[in-house]
């Protein structure tokens, strides 16, 4: 197999070599628990502290406000639950949007069970939160509100600044997911004025399992693991040390390179945008155009799947040779025709919302890669459209059908 283009990024990333060396020693000789008193777990324990140090550094936080976690679905969960729980006397009203993640919505969902109520605000046409509907949600009973700072799939990154500066003067506590943001743009915690912000070690070359929830101090939250005394009694559980000094690492490296990456994913990602405009018709951009992240494009191709897009091309052929690996808002696998949330959010038809594709870049990745890639999905794209039962013959129908009735994967694929 020649080597494969993976523009999926957004769904976890590769672990930087360099991080994996540092990661060797506390997987094999160095297995000392950081718990222990003695001089061998006190090794870990300092690596732990070093990490805590440089991914404060990243974030512009204070070392002692970091938690480490087991990644960004525990720090979002332990974010909505520990303040819900720990201000459930003040209050159980929280604030979120319809375009979040389900590590955000299931939760949620979660505390409406025990009582809690929950405002999912709309999204824009590009994923965008209007900061005067969080404002206007706002009740005395509003204990959080919990906002993404960069969309996962759509890319759209939050007028966060502008949402934190209506909760700090209303008193109530503002949780950032920043999974998608930390180490590929700016993030920083006391520009963006959060008291809560998640972070995940996969998702920026870092290894898997490990993550982060930053707690502004004096923020009031209970535990979510109930256990030993580890980070401060607030997370317990022996700690993931490997992860750690991993986690640690990446955020050292992401700092080195961030600007200079920063314009280079930019180029490449409007290089692939322009072409896809320049290459194909019917197609529409999903998200923001500029309020993006550098590594994100996702389109809707009219006409066609997006599942029968992401199968065709992460095959190689003879034309191919190359398997490309993006990702779809649609699944028909999961046995249901209902696309994204995400998408529907945005209030694309349903033809659009099923035609979606996303490809989320890397630091591996270059130009030829891009345009390798964009050649692959264009024949694809051809070949299934004109064996489409809904492209120009049968638009109409499928837009009508709610549950995607007319747009038949099957034929498609
Ligand atoms: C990946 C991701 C998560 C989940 O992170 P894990 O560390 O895999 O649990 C949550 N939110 C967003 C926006 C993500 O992209």
């Amino acid at each position: 197999m020649d080597k494969a283009i993976f523009f999926d990024n957004a769904a976890t990333t590769r672990t930087d070599p360099e991080v994996l060396e540092s990661m060797k020693e506390w997987q094999g000789d160095n297995f000392g628990s950081p718990a222990t008193l003695y001089a061998f777990g006190s090794q870990a324990k300092q690596a732990i502290e070093q990490a805590r140090q440089q991914l404060a550094d990243l974030i512009g936080a204070d070392q002692k406000d970091i938690f480490f976690t087991s990644g960004a679905t525990e720090s979002n969960n332990w974010a909505i639950k520990g303040v819900a729980e720990a201000l459930a006397e003040k209050g159980r009203h929280i604030i979120t949007d319809q375009a979040e993640h389900h590590s955000i919505l299931m939760p949620c969902r979660y505390l409406e069970k025990k009582g809690w109520e929950i405002t999912y605000l709309p999204v824009d046409a590009y994923g965008l939160v209007n900061p005067s509907d969080v404002e206007q949600a706002i009740r005395e009973d509003t204990v959080l509100v919990s906002i993404v700072h960069a969309n996962h799939e759509i890319g759209t990154i939050q007028p966060i600044e502008e949402i934190a500066s209506i909760t700090r003067e209303k008193g109530v506590y503002l949780h950032v997911n920043a999974a998608q943001s930390v180490g590929h743009i700016p993030v920083d915690v006391t520009a963006l004025s959060c008291d809560l912000l998640s972070l995940s070690g996969h998702k920026f070359y870092g290894p898997k399992g490990v993550g982060a929830l930053y707690i502004r101090r004096g923020v009031r939250i209970d535990p979510l693991l109930h256990g030993g005394g580890q980070e401060k009694k607030r997370r317990a559980g022996t700690h993931n040390v490997p992860g750690i000094v991993g986690l640690g690492k990446a955020a050292v490296m992401a700092r080195k390179n961030l600007d200079a990456e920063i314009e280079r994913l930019s180029a490449l990602r409007d290089h692939i945008i322009e072409q896809l405009e320049k290459n194909m018709d019917d197609i529409r951009l999903n998200g923001h155009r500029t309020h993006r992240l550098p590594n994100n494009v996702n389109i809707s191709i009219e006409g066609i799947e997006g599942e029968s897009i992401m199968l065709s091309l992460s095959y190689p052929t003879a034309e191919n040779a190359r398997p490309v690996f993006i990702s779809t808002g649609s699944a028909c696998v999961s046995g249901t025709l209902e696309p994204s949330h995400i998408l529907l959010a945005l209030g694309l038809p349903a033809e659009l919302a099923h035609g979606s594709v996303r490809f989320s870049l890397s630091r591996h990745d270059t130009r030829e890669d891009a345009d390798y890639a964009l050649k692959a999905l264009f024949e694809v794209a051809d070949r299934l459209r004109s064996m489409s039962p809904v492209y120009k013959r049968g638009a109409k129908q499928c837009a009508t059908g709610k549950s995607g009735e007319g747009c038949d994967c099957e034929a498609a694929s």
